[in-house]
């Protein structure tokens, strides 16, 4: 059993102040993996005052020093490689090689980067008639989702550790135990007492105390439109800056001189990547009428090479959803749309053949789609495609654009004017031309109700900073 019932305040492992305690499960059993603290607010104010007081200090650190420590997090991250895909494939069911090759990786790479970006970061700049310095913006507050348990939670705090910026974490409760090595990586490395403070707790009691704390100066927010709602609403109350990486229910336009089989392996490829629970895949796929019978053909032929099931095997793809109540959810949705009227061309609601136990789910489907329907408008958050078709180009555009989202679109096809004008034709913030791979210094962030603010890079440290004009300083 992993009992891990403390928080990592001031630089040391406390024993949570209620005795209030939540299970831990992994996915893809249904079994107890272990059990967390659920903290208090006495919890979470410990937290901030050890990073209040840890702010002078830490904010005036040099460049120098800041890129010496990320540097030994990347270390130390490298040698707890094996434990953190271990631990991400239990609490989030992702199968091994991709806790590997996608979970494990994007921590990497946020610390690397964000090491790289200090290397040349512009903290002074000559105006007119005045220098402008970025300073750190005091003690942030970090709330994180569940799906990519290194992912969120290492790109806020590299960016904060290199804008000098001391932190109060709240990972989700659901996967709370990544987080939980990187708090003894950052302890084994010395970050300064009070700089890293991990405090596991509700999104009610811990989250809503991070987002109303009055001595915490900017929360960096990654989850539902509803809760990031919630968060503005708060932050509003004491004038915080908040920067919120919140939903989406992103496009793929497919050109008509498109290869219909790779497209339809990148439009596979989306759903079934982490379970289909990734807030910037592609969720609404927007090919021309007249591919329709092609491209159906293609989706029959691909789904199946996308093997689902036990997540402690190397062949898995896919493993379960991340709990009952998103298994749940996500029936729902597929319900929705049979009813209201989609055609289902692969899966449908119940758990795949031989896959009962677990909170596997059926990839599934849908061609036939309108985009007002409402699994082409709500994130679906599970593996499941909507097939919308398109009769031109200027319309398959117009329907990417119909969504109240703006975090990811993506476009395949051959000619690469069009593939340009798609791409910045498309209102959101990160759009991907025929699968190019990621790059971890370009910014990461949503229009419309995707979210405020951006991650990842200089993009990322910006967030942690104020700049402050000073007008007639002569050194
Ligand atoms: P969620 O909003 O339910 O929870 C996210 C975090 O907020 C959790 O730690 C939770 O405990 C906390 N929380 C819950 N209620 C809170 C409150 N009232 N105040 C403060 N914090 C509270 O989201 P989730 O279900 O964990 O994650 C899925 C969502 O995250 C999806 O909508 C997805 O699109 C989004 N997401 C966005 C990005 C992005 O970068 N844009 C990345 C991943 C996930």
């Amino acid at each position: 059993m992993r009992d891990r019932l403390q928080h990592y305040i001031n630089g040391e492992w406390v024993d949570s102040t209620g005795s209030e305690t939540t299970e831990v499960l992994n996915p893809a059993t249904e079994e107890v993996i272990g059990h967390i603290s659920l903290g208090k607010e006495e919890d979470l104010d410990k937290a901030v005052k050890a990073a209040r007081a840890a702010f002078p200090a830490f904010s005036r650190t040099t460049r120098e020093e800041r890129i010496d420590l990320l540097d030994k997090i990347v270390d130390a991250y490298e040698r707890r490689k094996d434990e953190i895909i271990e631990v991400i494939t239990l609490e989030l069911g992702s199968p091994v090689k991709k806790s590997e090759e996608v979970h494990y990786a994007m921590g990497y790479n946020h610390f690397k980067q964000a090491a790289k970006e200090l290397k040349t970061f512009q903290f002074t700049d000559k105006r007119e008639n005045s220098t402008v310095v970025k300073e750190s913006i005091g003690v942030s507050g970090l709330i994180t989702p569940w799906n990519f348990p290194t992912n969120q939670t290492t790109t806020k705090i590299a960016s904060a550790l290199a804008a000098g910026s001391p932190m109060v974490l709240k990972p989700a409760e659901i996967t709370p135990y990544a987080a939980m090595i990187l708090a003894e990586i950052f302890d084994e490395v010395g970050v300064p007492k009070g700089v890293f403070n991990l405090v596991n707790g509700t999104g009610e009691t811990i989250g809503n105390g991070i987002s109303s704390h009055p001595d915490i100066d900017f929360v960096s927010f990654t989850g539902s439109v509803p809760v990031g709602t919630k968060i503005m609403e708060n932050a509003a109350q004491t004038i915080k800056k908040v920067a919120l990486e919140l939903g989406g229910k992103s496009p793929l336009i497919v050109l008509e001189d498109a290869d219909p089989e790779y497209a339809a392996n990148t439009a596979v490829s989306h759903i079934m990547s982490n379970t289909g629970q990734v807030c910037s895949a592609a969720t609404r796929i927007i090919v021309p009428k007249q591919m329709k019978e092609e491209f159906e053909k293609a989706l029959e032929k691909v789904l199946p090479t996308y093997k689902v099931g036990d997540p402690q095997d190397r062949n898995t793809f896919t493993g379960p959803l991340v709990a009952e109540k998103i298994w749940n959810r996500v029936q729902e949705y597929i319900q929705k749309g049979i009813d209201e009227g989609a055609t289902l061309l692969a899966g449908g609601t119940g758990k795949p053949d031989g896959l009962e136990k677990g909170y596997f789910a059926k990839p599934t489907i849908f061609t036939d789609v309108k985009n007002d329907m409402t699994i082409a408008r709500e994130e679906i958050f599970g593996p499941v495609m909507s097939v919308i078709y398109s009769d031109s180009l200027d319309n398959a555009i117009e329907i990417a654009n119909d969504t109240d989202y703006g975090l990811a679109g993506y476009v395949v096809g051959k000619d690469k004017k069009t593939l340009a004008q798609v791409a910045k034709s498309i209102r959101a913030g990160r759009i991907t031309i025929n699968n190019a791979k990621s790059d971890f210094s370009a910014p990461f962030g949503g229009y419309k109700q995707s979210g405020i603010g951006r991650e990842w890079g200089n993009f990322g440290i910006e967030e942690y900073l104020e700049p402050k004009a000073i007008l007639g300083m002569e050194e």
